[in-house]
């Protein structure tokens, strides 16, 4: 038995052509939904990562209202931008590209972001929303994530999910939204005793710690459905926390690495933005 891969891009492009619709929708009632990613400084792997969310941008019809800003902006010149995009009416969207340069405060900068703008969730207020299972943005990869599980087909109701890496941007908030959808959750962090006992246990495992092949084999249950959304680099290539052979092999559904959870992100953001556009046109 080999396990049905979850192909995210294709997900993804499914996600874009609905969310081209909607689009055209706003736009023919003379709303164009904007998207502002702000970058601070030129941190590599961040310019790749917004070009790839202004793409979209255009792919769909959003307006992609991108801030470049110096890496040695003050923290006061900072927020005096956010605090613009917050108050543009253009703007329907804010993502503050992390991680910022050294000596800014992103905490306080990302408080400058309205929950209602918050297509990231990342505010406390997001998070509070979340913890307390109230409707309000949620964070884009666990979106993502849940988007694959559903692909599957496999009812989330009543099962078990275990999740590795209890990070705020993937793991704590992926957890929460597996809750939300009537799983049994736990978890796992880099304190858990006997990890492959506890991924033994998942008929839903997700992986998010960044450490390539982490997970192998024998740390899978026969059929579950495996979401790996882990970025690492071993030998040279792109990979993920589970080791992708073994994975194949006992899994029932598994994300690849790369090809997963990486384009249901971007569609995640996507789908906030418009929903947010939505939400401020009272669509
Ligand atoms: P963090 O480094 O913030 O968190 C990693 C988590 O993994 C921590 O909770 C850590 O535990 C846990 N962990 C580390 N090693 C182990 C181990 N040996 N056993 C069990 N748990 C372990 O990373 P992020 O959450 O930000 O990202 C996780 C992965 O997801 C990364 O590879 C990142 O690149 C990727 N990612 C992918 C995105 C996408 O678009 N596809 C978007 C965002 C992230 P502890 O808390 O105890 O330290």
């Amino acid at each position: 038995m080999s396990a049905v891969i979850l192909d995210g891009k294709k997900l993804a492009a499914e996600k874009e052509t609905i969310l081209k619709e909607k689009v055209s929708a706003l736009r023919a009632r003379g709303v164009i939904p904007g998207l502002s990613v702000v970058l601070v400084g030129e941190d590599p792997a961040s310019v790749i990562y917004v070009r790839s969310k202004e793409k979209a941008c255009e792919r769909l019809g959003i307006r992609s209202l991108a801030r470049r800003l110096p890496a040695d902006i003050s923290q006061t010149e900072l927020e005096k931008e956010l605090r613009a995009l917050a108050s543009n009416p253009e703007v329907h969207g804010i993502l503050l590209q992390l991680p910022l340069p050294r000596g800014l405060d992103a905490d306080a900068a990302i408080a400058c972001i309205p929950p209602e703008k918050d297509v990231d969730g990342f505010t406390d207020l997001s998070a509070g929303r979340l913890a307390n299972g109230m409707a309000g943005f949620r964070p884009c990869t666990p979106v993502g994530i849940l988007e694959l599980i559903r692909m599957s087909g496999v009812p989330m109701d009543g099962k078990h999910a275990v999740v590795v890496g209890r990070s705020t941007i993937v793991g704590k908030p992926c957890a929460m939204m597996l809750l939300e959808e009537n799983c049994t959750v736990t978890l796992c962090h880099s304190h858990t005793r006997n990890l492959a006992e506890m991924t033994r246990q998942a008929d839903i495992l997700v992986a998010a710690t960044g450490r390539a092949h982490l997970i192998t084999e024998d740390m899978i249950k026969p059929g579950a459905v495996v979401i790996d959304a882990g970025i690492a680099h071993l030998d040279g290539h792109l990979t993920g926390d589970v080791e992708p052979e073994g994975g194949r092999r006992a899994a029932g559904y598994l994300s690849p690495v790369p090809g997963g959870a990486g384009p249901m992100t971007i569609a995640a953001l996507m789908m906030n933005t418009v929903e947010a556009a939505e939400r401020f046109e009272n669509v």
